[in-house]
């Protein structure tokens, strides 16, 4: 019966390809054959605390050096272009919700095996707002959370981490106002002590939106903040 179901919703709402958007012959893959490697994936060298491409002999990014995060280690899978931009916005904004399905499979495929080595209790989604959620209907982190804890048997919490405020760009202001925005952002009403938590996101450019949830998490006590996001900036 779920097949059928299943069947009759892809003949009403036929999946797409996440990277060529076209639909997808095979409607029970995630990709066309051809574009299964159609995203540029962070390559071999990767900042050891913030996952950003770096050169060869390097550990850690020009950012990292200097500035302690509030996160354990941030891995991403690809870099953020404008391939990926464009898959992006079509999946949070027009409707493309499979591409999460793929994008989830990704995250495993290529890090699962370093999440099973973090070990993470539970796995925190970056939330949005109660009114942006609203207006969306969905938070594109959240769906992909779900994926992934199902593949890796990891539960996963959407009320744990809330947002209550909107994190303004942090580019136009000043280090205080810096640390004030940020820490405004989030709330934890858990007692974590002793867990380690691993937070998904979509993309990761700057870290700001991860060092707000991250220092809000460990001021509840998390142990450990390991984060995950599906793509990077370059640095
Ligand atoms: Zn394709
Ligand atoms: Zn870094």
């Amino acid at each position: 019966m779920k097949k059928i179901i299943r069947i009759f919703l892809n003949i009403l709402y036929p999946r797409h390809c996440p990277v060529c958007h076209g639909i997808l012959k095979d409607q029970e893959s995630l990709v066309c054959p051809e574009c299964e490697n159609g995203f540029n994936r962070v390559g071999s060298h990767y900042c050891l605390k913030c996952g950003k491409p770096v050169k060869a002999q390097e550990e850690y990014c020009a950012a990292c050096r200097g500035h302690k995060r509030a996160f354990d280690r941030n891995r991403s899978v690809f870099l953020y272009d404008g391939k990926l931009r464009q898959s992006l916005v079509r999946y949070k904004y027009y409707g493309a919700r499979e591409y999460g399905d793929f994008y989830a499979e990704s995250v495993c495929r290529f890090i699962g095996d370093e999440i099973r080595r973090w070990d993470p209790d539970v796995l925190i989604p970056i939330p949005l707002t109660v009114a942006k959620q609203r207006m969306r209907g969905f938070n594109q982190a959240g769906y992909m959370a779900e994926r992934i804890g199902t593949k890796l048997e990891i539960p996963v919490s959407h009320d744990l981490l809330k947002k209550i405020h909107e994190t303004r760009s942090q580019k136009k202001l000043n280090a205080a106002q810096r640390k004030q925005n940020l820490r405004n952002a989030f709330c934890v009403k858990e007692d974590l002590h002793g867990y380690t938590v691993l937070v998904i996101d979509d993309v990761y450019t700057t870290g700001s939106t991860m060092e707000a949830a991250a220092l809000c998490l460990k001021a509840a006590g998390a142990e450990k903040v390991y984060c995950i996001t599906l793509c990077t900036g370059q640095g």
